[in-house]
């Protein structure tokens, strides 16, 4: 019978990034660690691939007693803001087709989402990629195109090199691209979440490069390691966090290099900055963030939907149950999905009270998947 090739290998030894005695010697590594820093350290990661990863491969009951590992605002569809929400229901209720991405549909807006347009006749269309959104303009010329454009600096590069690249007349975007630097300074200046150490995206710093953190280090004094997404990729970069923790050292290292270099992918960024400029804005939860929201420059307004089209979100009233989401809270690290007296009852990935229980890298959705705190 005929074998598939690297079969053989699959099922015989482990992967090369999930050997759970590579795992083991890492745990306990962590453990002598902790024995020598001998009080407690709060590590904060800023993405939701590496809360999925922890959560999915059990490694918070790896971590010794007294390490704590919490996500921080690390959900780019958690941290848009309800009025960026608004915008887009509002685009589709006016007869544009509002493409997104398939987080987006359903993450509430001050009383409706994008679904609840969906089903009350609005033309709202769910794309995997930027160049879809094109397409669907390039097929649609009588229609007014709007791709609700979400996310870190990742997907920021892409909407900018479509953009750059022409587009058709009928294609607007609707920017809630995020930028997560600054949204870290903010947390890190939080007195009440208290933290030691931060693992940062390593696919966001395949773009930025590990040496935009340096700043960040040096003001703050808080040690920062790149860190990747398969379990033994966590863990090792929580391991040179308490490295560095216990030297009392704040330094900057790279645990991703073979996806990360120090000055990231320079042509992207380039496009990337030809495009958006920085400005501030809400993260939904959050706080207002100088910086961190990114719009699209003068020289592209033709495809800014802002300044193509009138909007005026008629919101309608809020969903009561708004008021007691800790989402905010939760992408601050001061606070757990099962400290919400929604979790899990009222608020359900079928019936989302909270943009944290929508996305696949949403905190609260991701515990709720696998199982909640014990068996995280
Ligand atoms: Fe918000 Fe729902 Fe999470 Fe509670 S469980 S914090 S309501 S998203």
């Amino acid at each position: 019978m005929l074998q598939q090739r690297g079969t053989q290998m699959a099922t015989e030894a482990p992967l090369q990034f999930r050997d759970p005695d590579a795992a083991t010697e890492l745990a306990d590594r962590l453990e002598e660690l902790m024995n020598e820093i001998s009080e407690p350290v709060n590590v904060m990661h800023v993405c939701g691939s590496h809360e999925q990863a922890i959560a999915k491969f059990g490694l918070r009951s790896l971590l010794p007693d007294g390490l704590s590992v919490r996500m921080g605002p690390g959900c780019p569809v958690c941290v848009t803001n309800m009025p960026e929400v608004d915008e887009a229901v509002s685009l589709a209720e006016d007869g544009a087709i509002v493409v997104t991405y398939g987080d987006m549909y359903r993450v509430p807006g001050t009383s409706k989402s994008l679904a609840d347009a969906s089903a009350e006749g609005a033309d709202v269309e769910i794309i995997y990629s930027v160049s879809e959104a094109v397409e669907l303009a390039e097929e649609h010329p009588e229609r007014e195109v709007v791709f609700f454009a979400t996310g870190f600096e990742t997907t920021a590069a892409p909407t900018a090199a479509v953009l750059a690249a022409g587009v058709p007349d009928n294609f607007s975007v609707l920017s809630a691209h995020k930028y997560v630097p600054p949204a870290m300074e903010v947390v890190a200046a939080l007195p009440e979440t208290d933290i030691d150490g931060f693992l940062a995206a390593g696919h966001a710093a395949t773009i930025t490069g590990y040496e935009l953190f340096e700043d960040f280090v040096d003001e703050y004094q808080i040690p920062v390691v790149v860190g990747g997404f398969e379990p033994l990729d966590v863990l090792l970069g929580i391991e040179r966090l308490l490295e560095l923790i216990r030297d009392e050292r704040a330094g900057l290292e790279n645990a991703y290099p073979r996806c990360v270099s120090e000055e990231g992918n320079t042509a992207a960024l380039d496009i990337l900055w030809d495009v958006f400029e920085p400005t501030a804005g809400e993260w939904r939860g959050i706080a207002n963030i100088p910086d961190a929201n990114l719009i699209i420059r003068e020289q592209y307004a033709d495809y800014d939907a802002r300044k193509r089209f009138d909007i005026e979100p008629d919101t309608g009233a809020a969903n009561p149950l708004t008021e007691q989401c800790l989402c905010g809270d939760i992408m601050a690290g001061t606070a757990d999905p099962d400290e919400c007296a929604l979790f899990g009852e009222e608020c359900t990935p079928a019936n989302p009270v909270g943009a944290c229980m929508v996305s696949s890298e949403g905190t609260c959705k991701i515990w709720l998947e696998y199982g909640g705190r014990p068996d995280l």
